[in-house]
């Protein structure tokens, strides 16, 4: 396969804009891989519940074949802290996916098309990953998804989203503060739900993290 020199992105590497992380209107969410082996990601994830509708009502649409798409957002670091986090607040199908049972292929055209999108569309947003369906597969990067994942998100903080849709079980693939990536070590996000109570996560691979308090930190005796 030859897959030298194709580079859509900037080159250009870019500092996070300053934020506050939003923390206090969330809900945590942990996967099970996580839940019983220490990781620690690279960057904390946010989605909003429009984007997690989204990209499951997405994943749901075809239960044979792969789907696919970008997810759209901010990449910022907390004024406080200097942590960095991504904020998911947009996924967008993507239209020119070779879809397959087996793989879905972000095109070079279809990237061209989403960043026509986004310049036009959402040009204060960042391009924070991509997320595809796995029907009947477990939650996992291919190695064809390490490569379309370094290719085209080559970023620290660019994360991958892997959604089985028949079980309900996904996982975010983030890599760590080396940027190292385990393909098979997936991590959960954290929810924005901004103030309203009711939770939209149905993953059934996930437990929610309660803390005691909305906006104290959690404890550390987990
Ligand atoms: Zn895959």
């Amino acid at each position: 396969m030859t897959t030298a020199n194709i580079r859509l992105l900037p080159l250009e590497t870019p500092t996070p804009r300053p934020g506050y992380i939003p923390y206090r209107y969330a809900r945590h969410w942990r996967s099970d891989i996580e839940r019983a082996n220490p990781l620690q990601p690279g960057i904390a994830v946010f989605m909003t519940q429009k984007a997690y509708i989204r990209a499951n009502v997405h994943a749901q649409s075809d239960l044979d074949n792969e789907i696919g798409g970008w997810m759209i957002g901010s990449w910022r670091a907390d004024q406080n802290t200097g942590e960095e986090f991504i904020v998911v607040e947009r996924c967008l199908p993507a239209l020119h996916v070779l879809r397959g049972s087996a793989y879905v292929t972000f095109t070079q055209d279809s990237q061209v098309a989403m960043f026509e999108i986004m310049e036009e569309k959402f040009p204060d947003k960042e391009l924070v990953g991509w997320y595809h369906s796995h029907p009947k597969m477990s939650v996992f990067l291919s190695n064809y998804d390490l490569f379309l994942h370094n290719s085209f998100f080559p970023h620290p903080w660019q994360v991958a989203l892997v959604i089985e849709p028949h079980g309900s079980t996904a996982g975010f693939f983030i890599r760590d503060a080396a940027g190292n990536l385990d393909n098979k070590a997936y991590y959960g996000f954290h929810e924005l739900t901004l103030g309203k109570y009711h939770s939209v996560v149905r993953w059934t691979n996930m437990k929610e993290e309660i803390t005691e308090s909305p906006g104290v930190m959690e404890n550390e005796d987990e």
